[in-house]
């Protein structure tokens, strides 16, 4: 190991912060089971041996959309083959027999492409009809993206568009659309989507107002390993700031059908280390996910010995990742994912939006 790298690992044992050399340098130095025992060890301090999962319901409203980022295979003009947009009363619908179907279900969640023509009344009246449906039931929709799509097409504030949704019975926002939090990777991969500043007045609006959200990064793509540090960086200063950042993902880019083909998808060895650099850096989040839709179950599974300590959660239908060539399936029983859990020496924790406890299975025992 280079000195500097082991001063970097030397000083997290310390319980110290990394800074952004400091993370490159023990990244860039791929050694990946020093990762796995630095990200364990910090995984263990937040979270012991829990492991978290939920039972949540995807919707995506519609694929119709005005930016049609080159990042993107979901996205639709208008009048292209597959272009859809369900109506309140089909999403009511699939929410009541998603309800139906899982009884233990606690979350909704809504993320859609930027429709040129839905007024935001629309997803007012869509959040409010599935609220009036489902009342017990959590509602995390609309990344901060859609948050300034609305902003735009109301011409209201963003502070006002956020209370309008909460007022409806809006929970939190997932942390989709941030991508890279650079401006020049995001002119090439997503350049009519919002800014990186615009990403971050939304969370921090949010956050300023109660709704937590979730944190995201796209890697994979055209970016550097320094510029996935410092997107950890600027997410960590936010969350020094607010508070307000419940959990981080980290998305592999999945490049198919989208307007970035000659790239590959990264390898395993990539997705555990964006994992395990993500727990160190990260020192103020809570929890990392390890979203086995994006990874695959069993990079997912060796994720908790990486320091993710979340797998997401049932999901029940997902289109977006699919579109992009995912070959994982677009669900998975609750059985499933405490067995991977339970395999890995893990907690089984089935938790509600807020990593409350709705049940818990053990190491060794049934229930
Ligand atoms: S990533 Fe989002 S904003 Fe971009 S084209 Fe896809 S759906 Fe639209």
């Amino acid at each position: 190991m280079t000195p500097f790298a082991e001063a970097a690992a030397a000083k997290l044992s310390r319980g110290g912060r990394l800074d952004p050399d400091e993370a490159l340098a023990l990244y860039e130095h791929n050694d990946l089971l020093l990762l796995a025992a630095l990200a364990r060890a910090a995984k263990e301090r937040q979270s012991g041996r829990d492991v978290y999962f939920n039972v949540n319901r995807h919707i995506n409203l519609t694929n119709i959309c005005a930016a049609r980022c080159p990042l993107c295979a979901f996205g639709r003009g208008r009048d292209d083959a597959g272009a859809y947009v369900m109506d309140r009363e089909e999403v009511v619908a699939v929410a009541r027999r998603a309800a139906d179907e899982s009884p233990d279900l606690s979350e909704i969640h809504m993320v859609s492409a930027l429709h040129p023509d839905k007024p935001f009344a629309y997803y007012l009246d869509i959040v409010a009809a599935v609220r009036a449906t489902l009342p017990g039931i959590h509602i995390k929709a609309f990344t901060p993206v859609e948050i300034c799509h609305f902003a735009a097409v109301s011409g209201l504030p963003i502070d006002e568009v956020l209370r309008a949704l909460k007022a409806a019975g809006l929970g939190s926002l997932p942390g989709g659309g941030a991508e890279v939090l650079d401006d020049a990777i995001r002119g090439v991969i997503c350049p009519r989507k919002a800014s990186s500043a615009q990403w971050t007045e939304v969370v921090k609006a949010a956050h300023r107002l109660g709704i937590p959200t979730n944190a995201s990064l796209l890697y994979g793509h055209i970016e550097t390993p320094r510029q996935r540090i410092e997107h950890l960086c600027k997410l960590r200063a936010i969350q020094d700031e607010t508070g307000g950042f419940q959990a981080f993902v980290a998305f592999p880019f999945h490049p198919d059908n989208t307007g970035l083909p000659q790239l590959a998808r990264v390898g395993a060895w990539e997705d555990l280390k964006m994992v395990a650099i993500a727990r160190l850096v990260l020192d103020n989040f809570a929890h990392i996910k390890a979203f086995w839709m994006m990874l695959t179950l069993p990079v997912a599974q060796l994720a908790l010995a990486f320091g993710a300590d979340d797998l997401d959660g049932t999901v029940a239908e997902e289109k977006i990742i699919h579109a992009a060539g995912a070959k994982t399936g677009t669900s998975i029983a609750r059985e499933d994912i405490v067995a991977i859990i339970r395999e890995a020496g893990y907690v089984a924790v089935e938790r509600d939006t807020f990593y409350n406890s709705r049940r818990v299975w053990g190491t060794s025992d049934n229930g």
